[in-house]
């Protein structure tokens, strides 16, 4: 017997049909270099129906890829709805990436149109002339400027001025591509990740579970982590969808920055990798802002120290809610909230239980593989590979040979090696190529860097492999110091902070002081940087 309810099509149409309808007066605020620009809701999607209406004058079609290259802001928002929803497919390039990458990922994609922040033109006009899939470049912004090498190029305002605000929306299919992005591989050329109308609607409900992020029309969301990465990780679609108020940083990503957007717009609810929270921890350290409107700080993209939620809590009030996930993902994989009977614990085993990678949220299923191929137990102990399946979870890479790899038995591969607890905690041991290898044993590198960060004069921290004659690998410690320390710290007190909590095997063979840990484009440490500049490190006798 089937069951008999609507074959209806999960499109992004109709949430922002629902946002026009029930949320006009709600407001898209955007900081624009000392001021700040405000929309409302109502002025957003009749922009996004004119939007439309411009995108096809300049000849765009259902399926054709419109790229962009901008920070996170109202217009680039305009542009999340208008093009999957007329049918076309959006692709926010990550604007730090380098121009060999950028060029591969635009041809690629066989991006037509790409939009542009006119602060970053100087970067795209380099590009423009290795860019032969592109056949418009728009401004988004008042005008073009005069001096542009740009061609054919428009301005953003203009397009729209000149269209109409009514716009018939196609019926769309709900397995339509709706946006791509690319994931940095480990080796080789980036990957294309396709999500579909679909996915998209699903993860925005997935967003707004009290389990996961309970987003929701209350909150006054303010996604840091850039709409270019896992699309902000989902976060415009679900706010949209909901009429939650939205507050964009714009360029301006310094803790100062984020602390007064905080304040003065009243945010509830932000979003980021865990380097932008550890420098607002410090700030907040020395200065005060009142952030008594924010309920949570999502923390994701690398895993959150527990100092650090620790020092949120006990001396600013603030939760961070520590979240997994990747590109392949849409990104919402694993959430970390106690679990009811968990909240009685004493406190530092509750923060331990935070300061794991979490559940898996409903939507997604997930399974650790070792390396016999067998699923690991339940125990916290048992190391393996974790595998995800889900509705939101890529099925296949677009265009590229490498992703049968990359799947087993219909289980996507993510590369993170885990330990998966009685409760279904999942904690990321580290990424498999960041695992120091020792003798047969494995060395987490991320729970060392956790602890030295925990360490009051340090600032940021990360271990690497060095090769080593008689145990294959042995770590080595890069510390930063904070700058009021840079003078007086010592590595015997570092080790000192570190056997406590280590055995002898698993301490660091070295410790080295750097002015700061490289970071990749999403704002990560980039050990593959120290990697290379420590490859012939001579580690001391041990
Ligand atoms: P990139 O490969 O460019 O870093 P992603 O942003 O998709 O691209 O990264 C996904 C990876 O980031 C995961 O596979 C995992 O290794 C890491 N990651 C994400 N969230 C966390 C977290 N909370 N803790 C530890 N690692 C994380």
């Amino acid at each position: 017997m089937q069951g008999q309810m609507m074959d209806y099509q999960l499109t992004l149409t109709p949430l922002l049909e629902r946002a026009r309808r029930l949320f006009p007066k709600k407001e898209i605020v955007t900081k624009s270099g000392p001021g700040l620009e405000r929309f409302t809701y109502e002025q957003m999607t009749e922009r996004v129906a004119r939007l439309a209406n411009a995108l096809d004058k300049l000849g765009v079609k259902r399926g054709d890829r419109v790229a962009t290259f901008a920070w996170n802001n109202a217009r680039h928002l305009e542009l999340y709805f208008a093009v999957p929803c007329m049918g076309a497919v959006l692709h926010p390039l990550n604007l730090r990436l380098p121009a060999d990458q950028l060029t591969y990922i635009i041809a690629h994609a066989n991006d037509e149109i790409l939009f542009i922040d006119p602060s970053l033109l100087p970067v795209v006009e380099k590009l423009a002339p290795l860019l032969k899939s592109v056949r418009h470049f728009v401004v988004m912004g008042d005008k073009v400027p005069e001096a542009t090498t740009l061609s054919p190029v428009h301005a953003y305002e203009d397009l729209l001025s000149a269209s109409s605000s009514n716009y018939p929306w196609p019926n769309l299919n709900e397995n339509d591509a709706a946006a791509m992005c690319y994931t940095s591989g480990t080796t080789g050329n980036p990957k294309g990740v396709v999500y579909s109308h679909r996915s998209i609607y699903l993860h925005s409900l997935g967003l707004s579970m009290t389990d996961s992020f309970g987003l929701s029309e209350r909150d006054v969301f303010m996604p840091v982590v850039p709409m270019f990465h896992v699309l902000a990780w989902g976060t415009p679609f679900a706010t949209v969808m909901l009429g939650s108020k939205l507050v964009f940083p714009g360029p301006h990503l310094q803790p100062r920055d984020l602390a007064e957007l905080i304040q003065a717009e009243k945010v509830t609810l932000t979003a980021g990798v865990p380097t932008l929270w550890l420098g607002l921890l410090s700030l907040l350290d020395k200065e005060y802002y009142d952030l008594t409107t924010l309920r949570g700080m999502i923390v994701g993209g690398a895993a959150a120290p527990q100092f650090m939620i620790e020092g949120f809590k006990q001396k600013h009030n603030v939760e961070v809610i520590h979240a997994w996930g990747m590109t392949e993902m849409s990104p919402l994989g694993t959430v970390s909230h106690l679990k009811s009977y968990q909240r009685d614990l004493p406190e530092a085993e509750r923060f331990a239980i935070r300061a794991k990678q979490g559940m898996p949220v409903p939507g997604v299923e997930v399974r650790a593989i070792d390396e016999s191929g067998k699923e690991i137990p339940w125990d916290g102990k048992a190391f393996g590979e974790l595998q995800v399946r889900g509705p939101w979870i890529v099925s296949s890479y677009y265009n590229d040979e490498r992703s049968a790899e990359c799947f087993m038995d219909g289980w996507f591969r993510t590369g993170d090696v885990v330990t998966i607890d009685t409760e279904g905690f999942v904690q990321i041991v580290d990424r498999t190529k960041d695992l120091v290898k020792s003798g047969g044993e494995w060395i987490s590198s991320q729970d060392l860097e956790n602890a030295i960060m925990g360490h009051p004069k340090v600032l940021e921290a990360a271990v690497i492999a060095i090769p080593h004659p008689k145990w294959q690998e042995r770590p080595l410690a890069c510390v930063v110091p904070k700058p009021d320390y840079k003078e007086t710290i010592t590595k015997a007190e570092i080790f000192e902070h570190l056997r406590e909590r280590f055995s002898k095997m698993y301490l660091p063979d070295d410790i080295v002081f750097i002015e700061a840990v490289p970071k990749t484009s999403v704002g990560k440490f980039d050990k593959k940087v120290l990697r290379v500049q420590y490859k012939d490190y001579q580690l001391p006798e041990m």
